[in-house]
């Protein structure tokens, strides 16, 4: 039931990541020449991100789906910035999206880096920089460099070669009122090694629930909708905040089915119960 072609929004080498999982699956991702996937938001915020992550990832894979003239595109999108719930450390969540526009599926998969090499640097200098270049793995992650007074106004991208990095510092650095240059990691695929891995295993993942037929229908991509709270407490019974239940079904007919937690866990501990810890 999987196509033999998908077409790929994408850019900046992430078909090193999501070819090989699909490939070992029968599909063969066509990418569209010319598509510029820039123009649907970037990183550095020169062009703003239309919608949420789904939604920029739809319109990625619908407009690939288009020029190629296929059934079914994918694409993928990122968000790097403050962990959600944890204070002063960074994470960067991936979605890919697949959609097989005939029948108007769309099949979801999510991940979060806790550890995204996605960082930042002010500097007047190279040798300033020093500290930030070893933690951040340069050169093998790229930069990009700005004026420290106006962040959103790059003066490069994609730097990997220490020669062109000190002339873009110098410059930044003489432009900004503060004579300060800021120094970001390039969050593009391709310049970042740690966020390829990540798009790896998120490819992998997303094979995977490809290869789960749907037990009602059939299509491809049965898996994890979402979680249901409401785990019982194992002193008072009552229902607690933690996952009770994962909720698999497919999103071409509808069909789902409760699974209980993957990891077995049946009771709350009352320490998370508003019964018994109020
Ligand atoms: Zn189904
Ligand atoms: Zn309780």
């Amino acid at each position: 039931m999987l196509p033999a072609l998908a077409a790929f929004g994408t850019m900046h080498g992430k078909e090193a990541a999501f070819g090989p999982p699909l490939a070992a699956l029968g599909v063969a991702l066509i990418l569209p020449e010319g598509l510029d996937t820039d123009r649907f938001g970037t990183f550095t915020g020169e062009v703003p991100r239309a919608g949420d992550m789904t939604a920029a990832a739809r319109a990625k894979a619908e407009a690939a789906r288009r020029v190629i003239g296929l059934d079914v595109a994918l694409a993928s999108e990122g968000a790097y910035g403050p962990h959600p719930t944890i204070p002063f450390i960074p994470a960067g969540i991936e979605i890919a999206l697949w959609r097989d526009g005939a029948r108007g599926q769309e099949i979801v998969e999510r991940l979060v880096d806790e550890q995204p090499c996605f960082d930042h640097a002010e500097a007047a200098d190279m040798a300033a920089l020093a500290p930030f270049l070893a933690r951040i793995g340069f050169p093998q992650t790229g930069l990009i460099v700005a004026p420290a007074s106006a962040r959103q106004r790059p003066l490069a991208k994609g730097l990997r070669e220490a020669g062109a990095l000190a002339e873009a510092v110098g410059r930044a650095a003489r432009e900004s009122g503060d004579g300060r240059a800021f120094v970001q990691t390039d969050m593009r695929a391709h310049m970042n090694p740690r966020r390829m891995e990540t798009l790896r295993r998120l490819a992998r993942r997303l094979a995977d629930r490809l290869a789960h037929p749907c037990p009602a229908c059939a299509a491809p991509g049965w898996g994890m909708l979402r979680t249901e709270a409401g785990l019982p407490c194992g002193w008072c019974g009552r229902p607690t905040r933690l996952v009770a239940r994962e909720i698999h079904g497919c999103t071409a007919c509808g069909h789902s089915k409760a699974m209980p937690r993957r990891d077995g866990l049946a009771e709350a501990e009352p320490g998370a119960c508003e019964a018994c810890n109020p």
